[in-house]
């Protein structure tokens, strides 16, 4: 197990890391998702034994002060995989079992390949492969090694969207199948919630909320987190209690709610009254931003046969799978 308590990292008297304290059990996956800048590069390398921290890192207990990056028993992959351009596929994959003198390496390196779906793939150069496939023999030679901890770098940030959400889902399924303790550090909220099952938020240096990456989702603990994790508003007060009216909500004195994008839903009998001010059809739904009563502007979606226009009244109801309720202040 992974324990990190009061680390910091100062640069020049600027600290990029601050009292970050965090456990990460075995075979787990914890994304640590952050902004730029927010010192998630940082925190990976202090833990990796590149960048001298204050405070304690241990693993199973011992610390690991004056351990060097390469006894921590950790391998680390980039967004840029760093293939040896002039090794084939299948040396790059088994480089560090041939530097151990590893015996049955052919078969470890087949074994790899498979395991991240370039199986036949051993003797292709690294410039004929495409950047998906580059990360995925990054990642083959990070694991031939067994790490006790897998440490990734905005892994997959380098490749284009598509190709980015397919291997998130590959990425965990592989983790999960070589049972993998992995810490990701990623600006994308999406990435972490298709990789990890646990998430550290960071702003400006800080963790800001820490635990189980569904329940992170379902109840961030302040505004700027509900938005950086991709909900559309955070209501309090008055508009709250009003959006939560005729729900089965937790409904606290000052409720404060963070809604998705899509969290109200046009329906002719719904309890929320409004009026459209902005309509655009989607080839999906009708994307519509409303003006509701008591609440104020928010997003909304309508069926593609119901396409209301700007200045019409419309009534809304709340899909309650999409929004969570925040913690009191
Ligand atoms: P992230 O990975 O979240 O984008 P970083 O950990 O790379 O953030 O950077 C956090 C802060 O530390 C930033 O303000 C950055 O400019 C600063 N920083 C990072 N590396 C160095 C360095 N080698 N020297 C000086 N400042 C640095
Ligand atoms: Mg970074």
């Amino acid at each position: 197990m992974l324990s990190l308590s009061h680390v910091s990292v100062s640069y020049d008297g600027h600290e990029a890391v601050r009292d970050v304290t965090l456990d990460l059990a075995d075979g787990h996956v914890l994304a640590v998702l952050g902004p730029s800048g927010s010192g998630k590069s940082t925190l990976l390398r202090a833990i990796a034994g590149l960048e001298p921290a204050r405070g304690t890192i241990t693993w199973d207990g011992r610390s690991l002060a004056g351990v060097p990056t390469h006894k921590r028993g950790f391998a680390l992959m980039f967004q840029d995989g760093q293939l040896f351009e002039h090794l084939s596929v299948g040396r790059n994959v088994g480089y560090s079992l041939r530097l151990r003198r590893a015996p049955g390496r052919a078969a470890r390196v087949a074994e790899l390949l498979d395991l991240v779906g370039l199986a036949g793939y051993a003797d292709r150069m690294p410039a004929t492969l495409s950047g998906g496939e580059r990360q995925r023999v990054a990642l083959a030679r990070a694991l031939a090694v067994e790490p006790r901890l897998l440490l990734l770098d905005e892994p997959l940030s380098a490749l284009d969207a598509g190709l980015r959400e397919r291997l998130a889902g590959d990425l965990r399924r592989i983790l999960q199948a070589a049972g993998t303790t992995a810490l990701l550090v990623t600006h994308d909220q999406e990435e972490a919630f298709a990789v990890a099952d646990r998430l550290a938020v960071m702003r400006d240096g800080r963790l800001v909320q820490e635990g189980d990456a569904a329940q992170v989702w379902a109840a961030p603990v302040d505004a700027d987190t509900a938005l950086f994790l991709g909900y559309a508003h955070v209501l309090e007060g008055a508009a709250a209690r009003r959006l939560l009216d005729g729900t089965t909500l937790d409904q606290r004195d000052e409720p404060r709610v963070a809604v998705r994008r899509s969290a109200l839903v046009l329906d002719d009998a719904g309890p929320i009254r409004a009026t459209v001010a902005w309509a655009r059809a989607t080839p999906d739904v009708v994307r519509l931003v409303v003006v509701a009563d008591g609440i104020g502007e928010l997003d909304a979606v309508a069926p593609l046969d119901r396409h209301p226009g700007p200045g019409e009244p419309v009534r809304l109801r709340l899909d309650a799978t999409r929004l969570a309720v925040m913690p009191g202040q």
